[in-house]
């Protein structure tokens, strides 16, 4: 039989699941020795967010075949350790989608007819139905931002209270979010046109107060916001001087800047509603978020394929280490192209070069798509589904080799968007990833850390104006590099930083003479 370890609560039926495959021992609150002791024997180990599996724990792993996390962040797993080792992890991350769904419109409803404030009225013993009429949600309309998982599900059942749907998602093409019956527009329009705002975007340095003073001012006067996503894509404060001053109609919030909230004026208000970061807390979440896994893990320990795999350790090791540098390329060409172009892209030609050219390179292109696609999805992007998550968002590949290059073995990648394209090439030196091309400059720079890559006319003194801008401005440049095509046209200068460069610096940039663009990207 199997040992299966169980270090945090799971769903009893979960647990069931297991136990018709194995020894199932739950022990939960272990120190790390008392870990590395259990997991020795172990085959599998099921885990939530209160275990970390460190490579030492790993290590002391004599017979695991699989880690399975009940939920999405893999983030307290050692990936390269378990890799290495050739230990599969899965996780269940669509496990609680339509449990935030399903708050969300809870919300929206509840918003919408003063529910929670009319019920503590109640209860004080008032009659008082002037103070809480509502509006309905029929014929409104909800602008969406963020159309993944949780955005696509709010936006079905949305449909069906006869709202209408409109949606900011950079990254997701016209014609998937027409099929979805969403009209896309930029996040500015849609706080504009929308009589309910919702947010389902991951907190990233791009989406950190995404609505902030600028949005709220631009709602309707009778606005519903609903954030169910993560504290941070709001203002608070801008928020809180919205709603006190009634410039839009409330708020509903299950997440929180700081959390629990201390001391946060907006729950002082009226007309803000809210919960404890509760979208995930349902019976069926947390049930699903167990027995996910648990079949996962039937599945693997029967020898049979997973479907929510995170790491790859089943290519042979052999073949592994000797495509691993380029599939690491791959992946950073991949997220610098989706941060320079910060838009949907609509194809994509991946050119083999070199004796790459005779290579099975299926895992260099999955590697490129986890690169465009993990920085912009919350989690669950790997090399397994990355292919199927491109094609729902209408990505066309295109694969092509040469047996000729420059730079011996190099991989050149083109990505297209609606009205821009983005060509970058690389290869190796020293086993470590390089950049030789950006759009056809000639380049020479490591695709790591932070990175700014600037257009600008060739003329005299702009290296040293934008040296001034930014030493001004406190930023240190690391290392830097100009490639042109010819003297006086259009170049290009890209600049290794020590820190992120705020938004206000690189207007500042793009507003100097002869500069063109500016962008940052964090590798
Ligand atoms: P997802 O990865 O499936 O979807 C995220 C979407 O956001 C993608 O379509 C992506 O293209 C889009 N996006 C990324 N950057 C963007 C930007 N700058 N502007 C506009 N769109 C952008 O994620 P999901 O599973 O739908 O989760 C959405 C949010 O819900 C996350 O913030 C997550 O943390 C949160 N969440 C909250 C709870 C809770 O308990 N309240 C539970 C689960 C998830």
């Amino acid at each position: 039989m199997s040992k299966i370890l169980i270090t945090d609560a799971i769903h009893d039926d979960a647990i069931e699941i297991l136990k018709n495959v194995g020894d199932v021992e739950i022990a939960t609150g272990l120190t790390p020795e008392e870990l590395k002791e259990k997991i020795k024997d172990a085959d599998a180990i099921v885990i939530r967010s209160g275990t970390k599996l460190t490579k030492d724990i790993i290590d002391a792993a004599e017979k695991l075949k699989v880690i399975a996390r009940a939920g999405v962040g893999v983030d307290n797993v050692d990936l390269q350790a378990a890799t290495e080792k050739g230990i599969i992890v899965v996780n269940s991350p669509d496990a609680s989608s339509i449990s935030v769904a399903e708050l969300t419109i809870g919300f929206m409803l509840s918003a919408a007819r003063n529910i929670p404030q009319a019920t503590a009225s109640l209860k004080r013993g008032e009659w008082d139905r002037k103070s809480f009429k509502g509006v309905e949600l029929y014929g409104k309309t909800l602008g969406i931002v963020g159309l993944g998982r949780i955005g696509q599900q709010v936006a079905k059942r949305a449909k069906a209270f006869g709202m209408n749907i409109v949606g900011y998602d950079p990254y997701i093409p016209a014609e998937v979010a027409k099929n979805m019956g969403i009209k896309l527009m930029d996040v500015n329009e849609l706080c504009q046109v929308s009589d309910f705002i919702t947010l389902h975007v991951p907190l990233t340095p791009k989406t950190k107060h995404i609505i902030s003073k600028e949005q709220i001012s631009l709602m309707k006067k009778n606005a519903i916001i609903v954030n169910c996503a993560r504290g941070g894509l709001i203002d608070e404060e801008a928020l809180y001087e919205a709603l006190k001053d009634k410039k839009i109609r409330s708020a509903a919030l299950d997440v929180f800047e700081q959390e629990p909230p201390k001391d946060n004026p907006l729950l002082e208000l009226d007309n803000v509603i809210g919960t404890p970061h509760q979208g995930a807390s349902t019976v069926e979440a947390q049930k699903s978020a167990g027995t996910i896994v648990a079949e996962q893990v039937v599945k693997i320990l029967k020898g049979e394929p997973a479907e929510n795999v995170v790491n790859l350790p089943m290519l042979p090791m052999e073949k592994m280490s000797k495509l691993k540098p380029y599939m690491i390329l791959a992946e950073k060409i991949g997220n610098m192209i989706i941060q320079l172009l910060d838009k949907s892209i609509e194809k994509v030609e991946l050119t083999y070069m070199g004796e790459l050219a005779k290579e099975d390179t299926e895992m260099i292109k999955r590697s490129f798509l986890m690169g465009i696609l993990s920085p912009i999805l919350l989690a669950g992007v790997n090399l397994i589904n990355a292919p199927t998550i491109a094609k729902n968002r209408n990505i066309k590949i295109v694969e092509g080799t040469v047996s000729e290059s420059d730079y011996g073995n190099a991989i050149k990648i083109i990505a297209k968007g609606k009205t821009e394209e983005i060509s970058i090439v690389g290869s190796l030196t020293d086993g470590r990833p390089v950049l030789r091309e950006i759009n056809g400059y000639k380049v020479d720079i490591k695709p790591e850390g932070i990175i700014c890559v600037i257009k600008h006319i060739d003329r005299p003194g702009m290296i040293g104006k934008v040296g001034l801008l930014l030493g001004d401005c406190g930023v240190n440049i690391a290392g830097m590099q100009v490639g042109r095509k010819e003297p006086g046209g259009e170049s290009i200068m890209v600049l290794n930083v020590d820190h992120m460069i705020p938004d206000d610096v690189i207007e500042k940039l793009k507003k100097l003479e002869n500069i063109k663009d500016a962008k940052v990207i964090d590798l």
